[in-house]
């Protein structure tokens, strides 16, 4: 199975948006739990040749998206400790600030109000404590993901406060030297997760070659190594399907991994560009743990369907 995660933060008392975070002492209990279940922590290169062998040992890929600095600063001497590789998707405008951060913006907002309204929708969520900002960063986060024409009453709300997303990013995101550290430490994997973020599903054919291989060409031209695997932003069945994957190939990439909830199976061996992944987030517990490894999430997002998740 593959991991996803995004930021590892310090603690969870302020981080509303705690469905891409995931802090470091709940990040080392989770590697912990799942070498005791005795899965081998394994590169995502590995993890191709594994899907064809006859190796019986479960495993576990680790991956991190966006390209957030606490991958190297907080992530690394964890994964360092449990020998587990792992690869970080990196956006080219984290790197280059020029990424639209929406989602950083709309935790600060959250973070410094009691009350939360777009008015384009007529929308209002009350924030005053830390599970109702939780709850309303998932809620409008969710709706973004559903309905991207919901962002510009989003960005609208947070230019009108005092938050400035460029400024985040630049707290947030790797530089260009911390991004050539991570990807010469030989645990680390580098790969591809577009120029812009954009939701490539909306997105022109051309567009969507353009945003992998400048995104492919940036990453390969600041670390000197090839970049071969890939993430979908968003990754949902919103966000990318049968077309990206086919692009994802043309352009290069060996792997492509999306959000779609599931494990691997022999099957995906020919199906490299829709590799499911599972989510490894703040609130997951051992019980949470347990049912996302045993496949019971799965069973649950395809309607007890297929335990195979496809594009
Ligand atoms: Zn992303």
């Amino acid at each position: 199975m593959i991991f996803a995660l995004h930021s590892v933060v310090d603690n969870d008392t302020l981080h509303p948006d705690h469905t891409l975070s995931c802090t470091a002492g709940r990040l080392e209990w989770a590697l912990q739990w799942l070498r005791d279940e005795g899965l081998d922590f394994i590169s995502m290169d590995e993890a191709v040749g594994r899907l064809s062998e006859d190796n019986p040992n479960p495993f576990a890929c680790f991956t991190f998206d966006d390209g957030y600095a606490d991958n190297l600063t907080r992530a690394l001497p964890i994964m360092e400790r449990f020998g587990a590789p792992f690869t970080v998707y990196v956006t080219s405008g984290m790197i280059t600030r020029e990424i639209d951060g929406w989602w950083l913006g709309l935790a600060a907002l959250l973070r410094s109000r009691d009350r939360v309204e777009l008015s384009g929708p007529r929308l209002s969520f009350e924030c005053s404590d830390l599970a109702s900002k939780k709850l309303a960063f998932k809620t409008i986060e969710s709706m973004v993901h559903n309905d991207f024409s919901m962002l510009p009453h989003l960005r609208e709300v947070i230019a009108q406060s005092t938050i400035d997303c460029r400024a985040l990013v630049d707290r947030e995101a790797l530089t260009e030297d911390e991004l050539r550290r991570l990807s010469r430490h030989p645990l680390v994997t580098i790969g591809g997760h577009t120029t812009t973020h954009r939701n490539l599903a909306l997105a022109s054919a051309s567009t969507v070659h353009g945003e992998m291989a400048e995104n492919r060409r940036f990453l390969q031209d600041l670390t000197g190594q090839p970049v071969t695997h890939f993430a979908y932003p968003f990754g949902h069945q919103r966000a990318c399907g049968e077309r990206e994957a086919r692009i994802c190939r043309d352009v290069g990439f060996r792997t492509a991994v999306t959000t779609r909830t599931g494990a691997l199976f022999a099957e995906h061996a020919h199906d490299l560009h829709a590799l499911p992944r599972l989510h490894l987030a703040c609130d997951d517990t051992a019980s949470t743990l347990r049912c996302k490894v045993d496949g019971v999430y799965r069973a649950i997002h395809s309607r007890f369907g297929d335990p195979v998740s496809r594009m």
